[in-house]
């Protein structure tokens, strides 16, 4: 159950197209939420959607993954082994800026002379366009048109081309800034300090200066920041290009540096200035040693200019869309369903396409709620999509989580256990979070980096991933888990003091969750590790001498996972969150005012721990992820049971709401469901999308569509497909990368037609019917009659 009602933006501020996000006129009061929805990222370089000239802007911000400053995180009650170092990713010097100046007149929004305006994120070139008439004063005619793009190709380039064509002579100033912004916070009104989920405030003292120069009108800046050691090098440098008689002057300072173009403007002739902004960062080497790479980025981004920089953006673009576009024809709101769907597929490429070596954080490079965190989201919502569509860059992301591998060792240590327990919250693989109980308490995350392994693995048919990297995550979680459980006097096996993935119950004894997950963790290690034994023998050895690793140990995870404990309410057949959770007094939601949501920013923690009350899907996440497990009327009873007490206080919940009410054949629940999981940050529904876009509801879109409507499932590395299309769509095509072949399906009413275009023959359940599929034909299936 959501209360929570979608405001669609209105049409003519916000009209629909289906690869383009319009912005048809300036709309101070979706400023905010614009940021996010027009912020630009690669995975490595991110940047807000602000203004060129800076005002008005809200939160303006410029990310680098995994660039952070550490601080000392103060309990005022101390306890033994709480997480001791906060880290918060850096708000970085912007170099979006570009401010304009006619006859001294500055453009500054909102301007009742602001004749025409349009803002347009076009989503298969990947350039955000802006484009307006201004008359100034004086009564002179100003065309602008500005384009930004982070690059695909250069992942740290940024580049900005800004046109101004003025229809009288005139003294036109262009002046390109680069400038420091001490908090990357919103402000905090209404509240908003108190909000969690609102990432640390740092201080002004965070980046030390190391150098501010200019070299040839190239600006060259070098910080470091004073805590953890990190050092960033930005490079900025122009290409004035104009019919006109113009000068250009250069100064460089830390806090801010400025190329300034001072031009006479003629009639009708354009004054253009191209930008071009490189960062690069590093743990181990000094912003010193940084500015030379900058000075040869720069270089090869100036050479083609903007227009190579948005060629190849595009030809990246093409690549991501062949593999991942999802094509839905609606028969109400087509076009709007459409954008909406491309918006959020989108957003999966922004964060992820140059994301080498790093997590993704829970708002991508969108925004630094949440503190450019990677949690959870990374494995069980964006790995299945990346999985299907660019699984070099799943196999990146598991590669990321193996080198925590160490620090992860070390928390186990800590918190008295064997193996290793990877951090709830992190961004160096050291835990972050100061809330143990909806934090490290977690452990469920350790099996959903599991989970993730075997999808990856099954789904590209990587078994050299497990040899590389996998078996020895499997192995050290195996080991976690079979510690941390205990046989009790019931011969049972179970899991204590822990937290599953809803947050408003904390801290519990066996979790349903956790011990299915657990149980998978335990059972896929096992058979991982003797399936290389046979497979596999030398690398076999290799790990076996590496991690010390017995046969007994291995029996003993069987035997873990046979005896896991899973609760189960026999009266009314569902099982239960947790072991006490039925005992729990029920929250009643449907008596709850619309403006106490999120309970987490209305009720002390106590107050919602103690009752039946659901931040997030998470009896009925286990109902999806481990499908295979269950039939379909125990996810009905399930379903509906949990789904009264939940909040959807999560972004996380309503994907997966969609797509188990998909399966037990609730279609209005699953539309609903997904809808707001497709709209969360396009009609802001949990009312935070200023904070930057919930990447793992954008990914649970596509999930609902794939897995939900389309029925997609790979249990034991099986491709099943189970379509239930919606009444309300005509159709959906999407495309999935199967171990090296490409599937393309496409759902009708009365027709399905799947084929493969590249790869061996591959064999697909399709509604439960074996059918072999081979390059050149196509299958088509009569749909059968309800
Ligand atoms: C959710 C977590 C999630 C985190 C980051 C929290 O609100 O409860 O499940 O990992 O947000 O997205």
């Amino acid at each position: 159950m959501l209360k929570r009602d979608i405001v669609r933006p209105p049409l003519h501020i916000y009209p629909p197209d289906e690869w383009r996000i319009v912005e048809a006129r300036f709309a101070p009061a979706y400023l905010p939420r614009a940021e996010t929805v027009f912020a630009l990222s690669n995975g490595y370089l991110g940047v807000r959607g602000t203004l060129e000239e800076g005002r008005p802007a809200t939160a303006p911000g410029t990310f680098v993954n995994g660039f952070h400053e550490t601080w000392p995180i103060r309990h005022s009650e101390e306890a033994y082994g709480l997480a001791r170092v906060g880290q918060t990713i850096v708000n970085l010097p912007d170099a979006c800026r570009v401010e304009l100046f006619v006859d001294d007149e500055p453009l500054f929004l909102p301007t009742a002379r602001l004749r025409q305006y349009e803002r347009v994120l076009d989503m298969r070139n990947g350039v955000l366009t802006r484009e307006l008439l201004w008359s100034t004063a004086a009564g002179k005619h100003v065309r602008v048109r500005s384009r930004r793009l982070v690059s695909f190709e250069h992942r740290h380039v940024l580049a900005i081309s800004f046109e101004v064509t003025v229809d009288a002579p005139s003294p036109v100033v262009l002046c390109s800034r680069v400038v420091r912004h001490d908090s990357h916070q919103r402000p905090h009104v209404d509240g908003a300090l108190l909000d969690p989920r609102v990432g640390r405030e740092l201080d002004g003292h965070t980046l030390t200066s190391r150098f501010a120069d200019c070299e040839d009108g190239q600006l060259h800046l070098g910080y470091r920041t004073a805590r953890s050691g990190m050092s960033v090098a930005i490079g900025v440098d122009h290409e004035v290009d104009s019919e006109c008689a113009h000068r250009v002057t250069a100064s460089a300072g830390a806090d801010a540096s400025e190329v300034v173009v001072v031009a006479d403007a003629e009639a009708g002739v354009p004054v253009r200035l191209e930008k071009f902004a490189t960062y690069q960062t590093s743990r181990e080497v000094p912003a010193e040693t940084l500015r030379e790479r900058c000075g040869w980025t720069i270089e090869r981004a100036r050479a083609g200019g903007f227009s190579e920089l948005a060629a190849a953006q595009r030809r990246h673009l093409d690549l991501f869309w062949d593999r991942a576009d999802v094509v839905v024809e609606d028969r109400r709101v087509q076009v709007r369903a459409q954008q909406a769907v491309r918006w959020n597929l989108f957003q999966l490429a922004q964060a992820t396409w140059r994301a080498e070596g790093s997590g993704i954080p829970a708002k991508g490079l969108t925004g630094a709620a949440y503190d450019g965190h990677y949690f959870w989201d990374t494995e069980a919502y964006v790995l299945p999509f990346l999985a299907y569509t660019q699984p070099r860059s799943a196999r990146n992301l598991l590669r990321f989580r193996h080198s925590m591998l160490p620090k992860a060792r070390e928390r186990a240590a800590t918190l008295g256990q064997r193996g290793a327990t990877f951090p709830w919250r992190t961004i160096n693989g050291e835990e972050a979070s100061a809330y143990f109980q909806a934090g490290t308490a977690q452990y469920h995350l350790n099996a959903d980096i599991a989970y993730g392994i075997r999808r990856y693995v099954d789904v590209r048919g990587d078994e050299g991933f497990l040899v590389e990297a996998g078996a020895e995550i499997l192995v050290e979680t195996a080991r976690m888990w079979e510690d941390l459980g205990f046989r009790g006097p019931d011969g049972r096996f179970h899991i204590h003091g822990v937290t599953g993935p809803d947050e408003y119950t904390t801290v519990v004894n066996d979790n349903a969750f956790t011990n299915l997950m657990a149980r998978h963790n335990l059972r896929y290690a096992a058979s991982t590790v003797r399936r290389l034994a046979g497979s596999r023998p030398e690398a076999f050895e290799a790990l076996r001498a590496e991690l010390g690793l017995e046969d007994a140990e291995v029996e003993a995870w069987d035997g873990a996972a046979d005896r896991m404990h899973v609760p189960h309410d026999e009266a009314r057949g569902i099982m239960p969150q947790d072991e006490g959770f039925l005992g729990r007094e029920v929250w009643d939601l449907a008596a709850t005012p619309a403006d106490k949501f999120p309970l987490l920013l209305h009720f002390h923690p106590l107050a919602i721990y103690r009752r039946q009350v659901l931040k997030q899907a998470d009896v009925v996440m286990a109902m999806f992820m481990l499908g295979n497990e269950f039939d379909v009327e125990e996810k009905r009873r399930n379903f509906e049971y949990y789904d009264r007490l939940t909040t959807g206080d999560s972004s996380l919940s309503a994907s997966v709401q969609s797509i188990v009410a998909a399966e037990i054949g609730d279609e209005e629940s699953a539309c609903e469901y997904f809808d707001f999981a497709l709209l969360m940050d396009l009609c802001d529904i949990a009312g935070n999308a200023s904070d930057g876009v919930h990447i793992a509801s954008s990914a649970g879109a596509w999930m609902a569509i794939v897995f939900g409507f389309g029925g997609v499932r790979d249990h034991g590395g099986q491709l099943a497909i189970d379509p239930r299309l919606p009444s309300r769509w005509e159709s959906v095509a999407f495309s999935l990368r199967f171990q090296d072949r490409q599937l393309r399906v496409h759902l009708g009413h009365a027709r399905e037609c799947y084929r493969i275009d590249e790869g061996e023959p591959l064999d697909v359940r399709i509604r439960g019917r074996r059918h072999r599929l081979a390059v050149g034909s196509p299958l088509e299936l009569a749909v059968p009659a309800p």
